[in-house]
C-alpha cells in the first residue's frame, strides 16, 4: 500500500492551539507501547496518525523523528506491518552505513593531533566540512581548501562551518552576536555554572569563549546536537551527537552518562538548559525529550528539593505560547526579541571562502509600524521567575511594576485586562466587545462578532491558520512564518536585477555533515548571481 505522500508538508508546524490542519499528521505517544519504536540511521522513530478534517484515522505508521523531508530519511513503516527477516537486515545495513564517517574516539583523537601541529599546517577542507590531518591532505587536493586555521579559528566552529540551510530538516539559524551576547550575560547574571546547551552551538562557543577569555568566567557549557560536524572541535565531555526529537545519543551509553554527569554536578545545583530548536519541529516530541532530561537532573536531586524544577530557556516564535503553555504550565514568555542571523548560505559561497551575511538592519521587510524599530518573533519560554530576568532598557525595554517583569516600550499595560497584553511587540489595542487587547491591525466586526483584519472574509475558513491559529489568514500568508526566508527572497531578487552570470567550476566533495545539504541548481544559480553581483 502507499504510503502517505503528503503527510511531510502538514507536519511542518502546529497550530497556536494545537490544531492540526484538515489533513494534517499528529504524533502519538502510545501510553503503554506494545513494541519499541523501529529504527532509522536518526535513532528510534515516532508513531504518526494521519487526521482527516479532525477526525483521527485508524491506520497508524512510523517515520524519522528528525527529518520531515523524506529526501532526507525515508523511512516509513505502518504500525502494523511485519518486515522479513532480510528487509530488516537491509535495513540495519542502511543503518550503519547512515552513520558519521568517523566515530566520536576518533574525532577527538584527530583533534588532539591537528592542534598539535604547527599552523602551516593546520588546513581545514571546506567542501568536507572537515579538519584535514596531513595525511588527508592528498585526498582533498582539488577540494577549496583553508589553511593556517588559528586557535582562535578553532574556538569559533559556527565561523567555520557553513550553516546548514536544509530547510525542513536542519535549518541552522545562528544567534546574532548581540543576542548570543544577551543570553551569556543572563546567564552568568542569574548565577549559572553549567549550559545544558541543547542545539544552541553558537551559545556553546560565546560560553566556552568567555571561560577561557581574560575577564574568565566559569560558565560550563555541554552541547548537544544532531549536527555531527561539531564533533571534531570538542572533546567528549562538550559535545554529544544527539537527536532532540527523540532523546537519541548516537554515541550510546558513553554519551549518555556524559550528559547526565553534566545534569548532576553539585547535586544538580547551578545548571540550566538552554534549547533553540528548529521552529518547524513538533512541539510535543520535544516536550518529551525536555521532560526526560528534566527527570535525568532530579534524579540527582537529594530528598529536601524534590519541589525544584530543572531551569530551562525555550527559545521558539511567540505565537507557540499556547503549545508550549500546555506542556509546560508553568513558563512564562519573556518579552525579549531574540534575533537570528540570516546567511545566504550555499556551497558557493563556501568556495569563495565567503559567507554571507544579510544585515536585516538595512532591509526594509525587518521594519515594523511608526517605530521603525526591528522586530523578531522568537521568544524565551522559562520557567525563571521573569522579575529576576531584567531586559536592556537600551535595547527598549523597561520595568511593569504591576505585572512585574520587564516588556518592550510598545507592550503597553491595558488597564482593562490587567497586563501588558501585546505577545508581538507592537502596541495592542483593548476591544470591550472581545474583552481583550487585540492587534493594532485588527478591528471589530459584527459579523464575525470577533475582532478580525478590515479585509477578512466574514464567516470564512474556520480552520485558520496553520501556523498561528489566527483565523483571518492562511499559512501561505502567514506573517509570522520565517520572516529570513522572505528577506532572503527579496534580497536574491533585488541582487539578480543587478547581477552578471559568471561561470564557475564544480567540484563536489564528500559531505562530512550527515544531515545533508541542498544542492538545487536553481539556488546554486541564484548564489552565482548573487556573488558576482
Ligand atoms: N540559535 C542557535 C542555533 C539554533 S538552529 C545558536 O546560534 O546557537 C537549530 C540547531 O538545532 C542547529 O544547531 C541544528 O543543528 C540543531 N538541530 C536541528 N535538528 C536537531 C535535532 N533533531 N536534534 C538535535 N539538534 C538539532
Ligand atoms: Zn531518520
Ligand atoms: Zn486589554
Ligand atoms: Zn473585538
Ligand atoms: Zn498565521
Amino acid at each position: 500500500m502507499a504510503a502517505p505522500r503528503d503527510w511531510l508538508g502538514t507536519v511542518e508546524a502546529e497550530g497556536i492551539a494545537g490544531r492540526q490542519g484538515s489533513s494534517g499528521v499528529e504524533v502519538v505517544f502510545p501510553s503503554d507501547p506494545a513494541t519499541p519504536a523501529p529504527l532509522c540511521p536518526h535513532g528510534p522513530t515516532l508513531l504518526f496518525v494521519k487526521v482527516n478534517q479532525g477526525k483521527k484515522g485508524t491506520r497508524r505508521f512510523y517515520a524519522c523523528s528528525a527529518c520531515r523531508d523524506r529526501k532526507d530519511c525515508n523511512f516509513f513503516q505502518w504500525e502494523d506491518e511485519k518486515l522479513s527477516g532480510a528487509r530488516l537486515a537491509a535495513r540495519e545495513a542502511h543503518n550503519q552505513k547512515c552513520q558519521p564517517p568517523l566515530s566520536r574516539m576518533q574525532c577527538v583523537e584527530r583533534y588532539v593531533k591537528f592542534i598539535e601541529l604547527p599552523l602551516s599546517q593546520r588546513k581545514f577542507c571546506k567542501e568536507c566540512q572537515q579538519l584535514l590531518l596531513p595525511d588527508d591532505w592528498e585526498k582533498h587536493q582539488e577540494h577549496r581548501v583553508v589553511g593556517d586555521i588559528s586557535i582562535t579559528q578553532l574556538k569559533r566552529p559556527s565561523q567555520l562551518l557553513y550553516p546548514l540551510e536544509n530547510k525542513k530538516t536542519n535549518a541552522q539559524y545562528l544567534f546574532a552576536d548581540r543576542s548570543c551576547q544577551f543570553l551569556v550575560d543572563l546567564l552568568s547574571t542569574l548565577g549559572f555554572t553549567r549550559v545544558l546547551c541543547v542545539g544552541t552551538p553558537r551559545l556553546h562557543e560565546l560560553i566556552r569563549l568567555k571561560a577561557s577569555g581574560e575577564k574568565k568566567s566559569n560558565i560550563k557549557s555541554l552541547l548537544l546536537d544532531i549536527d555531527f560536524r561539531y564533533s571534531q572541535f570538542y572533546m567528549e565531555d562538550s559535545f554529544c551527537h544527539y537527536n532532540m526529537f527523540n532523546h537519541h545519543f548516537f554515541d550510546g551509553k558513553a554519551a549518555l552518562e556524559v550528559c547526565r554527569t553534566f545534569l548532576q554536578e553539585d547535586k544538580g545545583e547551578g545548571v540550566i538548559m538552554v534549547t533553540d530548536p528548529p521552529f518547524g519541529g513538533l512541539v510535543e516530541p520535544l516536550a518529551v525529550t525536555f521532560k526526560k532530561l528534566i527527570a535525568m537532573w532530579k534524579e540527582g536531586q537529594s530528598q529536601d528539593s524534590s519541589q525544584k524544577e530543572l531551569p530551562i530557556f525555550w527559545i521558539f516564535p511567540y505565537f507557540f505560547e499556547f503549545r508550549i503553555r500546555q506542556f509546560f504550565p508553568s513558563f512564562c514568555m519573556l518579552d525579549y526579541q531574540l534575533f537570528h542571523r540570516t546567511f545566504i548560505c550555499v556551497d558557493e559561497a563556501m568556495k569563495y571562502g565567503c559567507m554571507l551575511e544579510v544585515d536585516y538592519d538595512n532591509h526594509a521587510l525587518y521594519k515594523h509600524g511608526k517605530t521603525g524599530r526591528k522586530q523578531s518573533p522568537v521568544r524565551i519560554f522559562t520557567n525563571i521567575p521573569p522579575n529576576k530576568i531584567i531586559l536592556p532598557s537600551e535595547e527598549g525595554y523597561r520595568f511593569c511594576p504591576l505585572c512585574q517583569r520587564y516588556v518592550s516600550l510598545e507592550n503597553q499595560h491595558c488597564e482593562h485586562c490587567n497586563s501588558c497584553t501585546s505577545k508581538d511587540g507592537r502596541k495592542w489595542n483593548h476591544c470591550f466587545l472581545c474583552k481583550k487587547c487585540v492587534k493594532p491591525s485588527w478591528i471589530h466586526c459584527s459579523i464575525c462578532s470577533h475582532c478580525a483584519l478590515p479585509d477578512h472574509s466574514c464567516g470564512g475558513p474556520k480552520d485558520g491558520c496553520f501556523i498561528c491559529g489566527e483565523l483571518d489568514h492562511k499559512r501561505s500568508t502567514c506573517p509570522n512564518i520565517a520572516t529570513s526566508k522572505k528577506v532572503n527572497k527579496a534580497v536574491r531578487k533585488q541582487k539578480q536585477r543587478k547581477s552578471n552570470k559568471m561561470k564557475m567550476g564544480t567540484t563536489k566533495g564528500q559531505s562530512m555533515n550527515h544531515t545533508s545539504v541542498t544542492r538545487k541548481k536553481s539556488r546554486r544559480e541564484r548564489a552565482h548571481q548573487y556573488l558576482c553581483s
